[in-house]
């Protein structure tokens, strides 16, 4: 059997897996792992979560580092989708992942081969929740940690994550994008600590188990929504997606709509204004920190990604995410951080649009747990009451 390599698939370089490498010295873009064909289709499924699927993940290691990531819920919607007007909505919640958000489905394999590759450290820029899951990996696999965020735009919840696992936080006075820039500058200098941003092709391998999970569990769904910040979960979604049609466990591919705050979605306006090129933005706002990119590295695969499955971007205001993220909550019992919000605003906005249809079956990504980011929510109002400590007060509340 041969073994999974890096490609550019934007230029079509090759190259070996035992080579320590993020990006093409050729054109500069993202490296992806490929497989051949029967590779994939000989694969066999065996156990829970993302280990489940070993035999089509790029490392040998008998003992990964894991805390139990994956097998997320589908949850069946019971309010959104009729209100919004699609025949089925499920809800995948990456929030239940270990340290709450999708990102540990790729630290688990990314943190697995810096390990194998004898890395003493480990690096990302974080907008906080990559932060959070490498350092609670690093933490389990008694290597070092350092996450580099942009100064007073991380959710308490997820620097409080990452100051428990005891990872050295470096906050820049910048934005997340040169966050980015600098951490790439220096793992091309240096060999000494291992670079785990979404454009580490090993974490893009771990998190396409999104789409494994949900095909084995719904089979193919007419639409997949997703929020889409660096573009590296819809990489790798659509690269599972692709490899469940290569195994034969699906025959048609859902389309996928990718969704960007208003302020910051260069990848949807070069997507409406038909570019071939993004252009970045350079001051990006939005409540939903999480998304808040205006540089994502992987636009061009992420781009590709929703043409090639017939589907589109979509931008969203913050008005409408904290709408969804409470309408999650209070509709459905679901509770999630702002940015996970942007896929059901998102899918909202599509139906309106008649984008998506009455018949259709739709899922939505919801990426990361409410608990990281709760400060929008004690700002709107709920039903709240101070009473006095005795009895009658607490009657006169319960029958109104
Ligand atoms: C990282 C993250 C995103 C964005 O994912 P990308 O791969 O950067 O597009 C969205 N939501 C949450 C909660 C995240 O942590
Ligand atoms: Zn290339």
């Amino acid at each position: 059997m041969r073994l999974p390599k890096y490609k550019c698939e934007n230029c079509g370089y090759e190259e070996s897996l035992d080579k320590n490498m993020y990006f093409c010295p050729k054109c500069g873009d993202p490296l992806t792992i490929v497989y051949e064909e029967n590779e994939l289709q000989e694969a066999v499924f065996k156990g829970k979560g993302v280990w489940r699927y070993k035999n089509v993940l790029p490392v040998n290691s008998e003992k990964p580092v894991t805390l139990n990531e994956g097998g997320t819920p589908l949850h069946e919607s019971v309010k959104l989708y009729e209100e919004i007007g699609v025949k089925e909505l499920r809800i995948k919640n990456e929030g239940l992942n270990p340290t709450g958000s999708f990102k540990d489905r790729g630290m688990t394999v990314g943190v697995t081969r810096a390990v194998e590759l004898g890395a003493r450290s480990v690096i990302c820029a974080s907008t906080g929740n990559t932060a959070a899951s490498l350092s609670a990996y690093a933490a389990r696999a008694g290597i070092k940690s350092y996450v580099v965020v942009p100064e007073g735009a991380v959710a308490l919840g997820k620097l409080a994550q990452a100051r428990a696992a005891g990872a050295k936080i470096v906050k820049v006075r910048g934005n997340f994008d040169y966050a980015l820039k600098m951490v790439r500058s220096l793992a091309a200098k240096t060999k000494e600590t291992y670079l785990l941003n979404s454009v580490n092709p090993f974490r893009i391998e771990g998190q396409k188990t999104l789409a494994y999970e949900i095909i084995e569990e719904y089979g193919s769904p007419d639409w997949i929504f997703i929020p889409v910040g660096n573009a590296g979960n819809i990489t790798a979604l659509w690269k599972g997606l692709k490899e469940m049609k290569s195994i034969g466990m699906i025959e048609r591919l859902p389309k996928l709509a990718g969704v960007q705050a208003e302020g910051a979605s260069p990848i949807y306006r070069a997507f409406v204004e038909k570019k071939e090129e993004i252009i970045p933005v350079q001051n990006p706002q939005t409540i939903a920190t999480a998304i808040k990119i205006g540089n994502p590295a992987s636009w061009r695969r992420a781009m590709h990604a929703v043409k090639e499955s017939g589907g589109v971007m979509l931008s969203v205001s913050d008005e409408k995410i904290l709408e969804y993220q409470k309408k999650l909550s209070s509709e459905e019992g679901i509770f999630v951080e702002p940015a996970s919000a942007a896929s059901i605003a998102g899918l909202a906005k599509a139906a309106s649009q008649n984008l998506v249809g009455k018949n259709d079956r739709v899922v939505a990504i919801v990426t990361g747990n409410g608990l990281k980011d709760p400060d929008s929510l004690m700002r709107i109002n709920a039903e709240e009451v101070v009473i006095d400590a005795d009895m009658e007060s607490l009657k006169q509340v319960i029958n109104g």
